[in-house]
């Protein structure tokens, strides 16, 4: 609550008539000898407040300084307008200057630069129209998601960020060391002696939370992770980062179908609460970035999502005559062109498909009878392709320890997580849900670097 500026978001919602100080950004300023307007933004809303200087209070020396990307704190009436889309002006008495922003170098000039650009300029790009929509709209689906879970009785459990398990080898792994690269202790045959590292041990960044996930679940009920995962993929994609943050809730006495259930209520709450909350914005990119996007959120919301299984998929697929990049056939893991085809091709609504190959997917699902698949589900976006990647886990302790034996996987390292079956194992499921892949989604942004305010991909880390 700061007392010596009222944000632009409450100063348009006031009454003409009383005194008001603002403080943010130029955006832009025109006028004459007589009269100048300056468009001001404090990153609260996408709208500016327009303040209007009369040039008999001002002299022609003072406003120079005042330049787009200029920081100035401003005084005035508050008074109706005419000329804007806004219903009030400041019409200003005072103005200082906090920090000039030399034209001839601030690269934020013009409107209309390329995505390309403003990534190089990262560092300055929350300054624009776009990405203060963006940064804003991020902040609103954690606070929901975060609301959600509370509301619906979960628990936030905090999984840890640096592990020593290598969670279902869901993905390549960034190495924690602290020992010294140019020369590290070695054992006796050459390799390197973990043991005199950090934590006595060989440790990662951690690709998912859900191992840790399960030992919540199994005690608390109903849990949820949300914070920043990490994968050393060489995936130069739209959809891809090496950091980005995930949520995973985990669900006891959840079989696949109520894991389901949840996931298509939880994902139309979050776009409906976006809709609800985040109109100016979603409104600006469905103006700026992609016209149909409101068109497309407010689909999913009124939508059943289709579910079908993966077998059914693929038929549908090879029967399409399509001529996709990678073939098809049973038994393959599905690339973004299957899935988009099937969520915009075919079906043209969100797709859940359930039961896949157990090869393709990872030693914790819950084996169906068939013995071939797996009680795996994956929800399909258009635009996106895979959203969202769950399952039911298989809480047999020999069926697991079965498939942990099949998959050349250490049973001596996951003997903590065995535990949980050992000891009051139980029906559980979960998922887990891509924050930047919902962004991508509710912003209607093509690149997934785009909707992080500090994107991390191969070979690239700033800042
Ligand atoms: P994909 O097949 O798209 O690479 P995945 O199957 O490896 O994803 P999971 O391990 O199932 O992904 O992770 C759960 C969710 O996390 C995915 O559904 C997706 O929304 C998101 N996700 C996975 N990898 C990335 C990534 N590299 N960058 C951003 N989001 C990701
Ligand atoms: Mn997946």
């Amino acid at each position: 609550m700061t007392k010596s500026r009222t944000r632009i978001i409450d100063l348009l919602k006031m009454q003409a008539g009383v005194t008001v100080q603002a403080k943010g950004w130029v955006r832009t300023k025109r006028g004459n000898k007589n009269i100048a307007f300056i468009a001001l933004n404090d990153g609260s809303t996408i709208h500016n407040v327009q303040i209007v200087c009369d040039m008999s209070v001002f002299t022609e020396e003072q406003l120079r300084p005042v330049t787009t990307g200029a920081c100035i704190r401003v005084k005035g009436e508050l008074v109706p307008s005419v000329g804007t889309q806004q219903s009030v002006e400041i019409k200003a008495s005072e103005i200082e200057v906090y920090g000039t922003a030399d034209p001839a170098v601030y690269p934020l000039q013009k409107k209309g630069h390329s995505m390309e650009f403003l990534r190089e300029i990262a560092h300055l790009r929350p300054r624009t129209n776009t990405f203060g929509c963006i940064f804003r709209i991020r902040h609103a689906m954690a606070y929901a998601i975060h609301k959600y879970f509370n509301d619906n009785g979960f628990v936030y459990l905090h999984t840890p960020i640096i592990t020593a398990s290598d969670c279902e080898g869901a993905g390549a792994m960034f190495q924690v060391t602290t020992l010294d690269l140019k020369n590290p202790p070695k054992e006796k045959d050459n390799s390197i002696d973990y043991s005199k590292d950090f934590f006595g041990r060989q440790t990662s960044l951690t690709v998912s939370g859900q191992l840790e996930g399960e030992l919540g679940a199994l005690a608390l009920g109903e849990i949820y992770t949300f914070g920043p995962t990490f994968r050393a993929e060489n995936s130069n994609t739209p959809r891809h980062l090496a950091e980005f943050w995930m949520i995973e809730p985990e669900m006891a006495f959840y079989d696949i179908v109520d894991n389901m259930d949840l996931a298509e209520d939880f994902i139309k709450y979050l776009v409906k609460y976006a809709l609800e909350n985040c109109a100016a914005d979603i409104g600006f990119l469905n103006n700026m970035i992609d016209k149909d996007l409101i068109n497309r959120l407010e689909g999913v919301c009124d939508t059943e999502f289709v579910r079908l299984t993966y077998t059914e998929g693929i038929e549908i697929l090879t029967a399409s005559g399509q001529d996709f990049e990678y073939p098809v056939s049973w038994g393959v893991d599905l690339q973004s062109e299957h899935e988009r085809y099937l969520v915009e091709k075919h079906f043209k609504r969100p797709v859940i498909l359930t039961d896949y190959p157990k090869e393709i997917k990872a030693f914790y699902m819950k084996e169906n009878p068939d013995g071939k698949t797996v009680r795996a589900m994956d929800i399909l976006f258009p635009k996106i392709g895979e959203i969202i990647g769950g399952s039911q886990r298989e809480e047999n302790l020999e069926t697991l320890r079965r498939r942990i034996v099949e998959m050349n996987m250490s049973e001596e390292s996951l003997d903590w997580y065995l535990d949980t079956r050992r000891f009051g194992t139980a029906p559980h499921s979960g998922f887990g849900l891509g924050f930047e892949r919902l962004l991508l989604f509710i912003t209607g942004m093509a690149n997934i670097r785009d909707v992080i305010p500090f994107p991390r991909t191969p070979k690239s880390a700033e800042f």
